[in-house]
This record gives structure tokens, sequence and C-alpha cells, in this order.
């Protein structure tokens, strides 16, 4: 059996290496900074757990093999100006944009866009890092430093933050998971839920939607679509062509997680329909310590990333299931975390 190669070796890595273990796969995460010579045969598969990254000795390495699965397609979407047109050209909604060039001043981005304009970086964002809010009422000018790289995109007042996390084969058979309400503080991701019943109405819609993209990319394994709810719209927010945050649910909550698909796309073994089990619900810990005596809460289970602890920093996620929805919310009210876990954990009770 060849090996799986996961370039990059953050927590993605380290979950795709644990849900292609118990399929007798040898899947290796790398550090992109290793100087070690890759021992990488001919028939060797590449994938990546992250959609951009420096040429260093390894990504070297890594992005010359011949089975490196995808490899077009990350820096397409990686850059935010060519994944949005990627979005404009298959006619799929996004929130309204342009690109911030040399010449462009803040009066245009206020005719065009409205009076809230958010700019972000072309490359390298996450975690609501790399945006920069412009607003008219406080007469904000863009910055030299975003001129020519950056894209600026309407404020969007949105009713709430689904995605839908799918996966495709190479001979083009799709799956998807339903779909995950999300709750974003400060644009990081606190808290996911799934399957919502009142979602059911958006499924179909948004599987037509992503699909199409994975088509349109000749795209294989698991990408996710993040998207605003705007009344009846799905507006299309970003894309990920990897696993993805909002998906970390289905480790507890799915018949096969969204690691082991993945990694039985790009390895070419067979792909199942998702079967759901019961209610899921998932809280990422972003700068707090780990507590085992979580461990005492009924339906949960803990993803310790064994990262140094910083602000804001994600260090691992509790992943709950239950046919007992009584059990989620009693799960609830025995964590206790600081701000602004408070509104997150209130947010889940609410939409349980
Ligand atoms: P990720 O960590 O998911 O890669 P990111 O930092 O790359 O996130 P986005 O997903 O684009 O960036 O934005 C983060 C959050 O900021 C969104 O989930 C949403 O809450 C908010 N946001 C983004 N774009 C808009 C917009 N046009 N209008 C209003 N809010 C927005
Ligand atoms: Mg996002």
């Amino acid at each position: 059996m060849s090996t799986l190669w996961v370039l990059g070796a953050g927590q993605l890595g380290a979950m795709l290496k644990q849900a292609g273990t118990p399929l007798g796969l040898d899947i290796r995460p790398v550090d992109i900074e290793t100087d070690e010579v890759l021992p990488l045969a001919q028939d060797d598969i590449v994938t990546a757990e992250r959609e951009e990254w420096p040429e260093t000795a390894a990504t070297k390495q890594l992005a010359t093999h011949k089975n490196f699965v995808n490899l077009d397609t990350f820096p397409q979407l990686a850059d935010r100006l060519t994944q949005k047109q990627w979005l404009d050209r298959l006619e799929l909604a996004t929130a309204p944009w342009f690109p911030v060039e040399e010449d462009t001043d803040a009066d245009y981005a206020y005719q065009t866009l409205g009076e809230r304009v958010l700019m972000k970086r072309r490359r390298g964002g996450y975690d609501g890092k790399g945006q920069y809010w412009l607003k008219q009422t406080e007469n904000t000018a863009i910055p030299d430093d975003w001129k020519g790289l950056a894209i600026a995109e309407q404020a969007i007042n949105f009713d709430e933050e689904v995605s839908l996390v799918g996966v495709r084969g190479k001979n083009g058979e799709k799956y998807f998971y339903p779909l995950t309400l999300n709750l974003h503080i400060n644009g990081i991701l606190y808290a996911s839920i799934s399957p919502l019943k009142r979602l059911d109405q958006y499924q179909s819609k948004a599987e037509a939607m992503l699909g199409k993209l994975m088509d349109a990319l000749d795209y294989v394994g698991v990408m996710a679509m993040e998207c605003f709810r705007v009344g009846d719209e799905l507006l299309i927010n970003e894309l990920a062509p990897r696993v993805h945050n909002s998906g970390h649910w289905s480790q507890a909550g799915a018949s096969i997680c969204q690691f082991e698909n993945h990694v039985r796309a790009v390895t070419n073994l067979p792909l199942a329909p998702v079967q759901v089990k019961n209610q899921s619900m998932m809280v990422n810990l972003i700068g707090v310590d780990v507590d085992y005596q979580w461990l005492n809460i009924k339906a949960l289970e803990l993803y310790w990333y064994k990262k140094e602890v910083r602000p804001g920093r994600k260090v691992g996620h509790l992943n709950f299931c239950s046919a007992d929805i009584s059990v989620l919310k009693q799960g609830l009210t025995e964590l206790t975390l600081p701000a602004p876990y408070p509104e997150a954990l209130e947010w889940l009770e609410k939409n349980l």
C-alpha cells in the first residue's frame, strides 16, 4: 500500500492520520519546515491540510510529486481574488465585491458597496485575521499596505452562518454532510451544530452549489463551503479545499467523518453515503487550557491538539453527540469557560 503524505502537520493533518489508521493506511503529516529528505515513492499520494504554503525544502518535494491531488486548485482557491472569480464565473451567489487596486480609494468602495465594506487580504487570512473594516460614518480610508493585496466585500447583514462539507471521488460521485450552523465571534468559529431540521430546506440548494464547484474544478476529496443565509438565499462567503473546522462534529455524529472521507477520496478508495447518527454540536477550544474534568460530561469527546495556549488560538475542540437533547443541554451547563464562551454556550442551547 502506498503512503499518503499530508502537507502540513497541524491538527487537521493529525486527524487525517487518525481517521486513516484503522484502514491500514500509512499517513504521514509533514511539518513544512523540516529539512528531512522525504522518502517519497512514485506511487505515493500527496494531499494538504492547508490551502497555501511557502516554498520550503519539504513543500518543494511534495509539490513536485506527480500524485499531489488537486495541486492546481489550491492556488486558485487560496487567493480570494481568483476564488471570487470562480464563483462569479459559475454564477454562484457571493457577497458583492471588487479587487482593491493600487488606485482604489475608500469613496469608490462606499459608492459601489455601501457604507460598510470589509476588506480581506487576498492571501493568508484565517480566523478573522487579514480583515479590515471600512466605515463611511468614520471616514475610514484604505491603508496603503492593503492596495493591490486585498478584495473589498459588501457587509452582509446575514441571518446566520451555515456551512456545507462535501466529498467528491475521482469518478465524480459526491456525498454531503447535512448543513451545519456556525457561530463566529470576532471572525473566529466558536461553535457548530448539525443537523438542524430547519436547515433541511436549504440542503439541496447548497449541495447543488458546492457540487457545481467541485465538478468544475474536477476536485477530489473534501471541500467546505461557508455561506451566509440571508432570508431564503445562500451567499457563499468562502471555500476551503480541505477538511474544515465546521465538519469536526462528524467525528462523533456521522457514520464516516470528514477526515476519513477525504482520505478515502484522495487514495481512490470507495466512498459511502454519510449516515448521520444523532444530534451533534462542537465547541472550539480557543485560548483556553485543557481541563480533563470535562471528560466527566456525558456525550462529550475531547480533542486536544497539544499546542501552546495563546489568546485567540485554536488549541482543541469538544464534540458532543446524543439522541437525547437534554443530555446535550445538561452538558452545556457543566462547561465553565471564560468570556466569550457564555455567549457561545447560550447560542448552542438556544439552537438545539
Ligand atoms: P476562516 O478561519 O474560516 O478561514 P477567515 O478569517 O479566512 O475565516 P472569512 O470566513 O471570510 O475569513 O470571515 C470570517 C468571519 O467574518 C465570517 O465567518 C463572518 O462572520 C465575518 N464576515 C466575513 N465576511 C463578511 C461580510 N462580507 N459581511 C459580514 N460579515 C462577514
Ligand atoms: Mg471563514
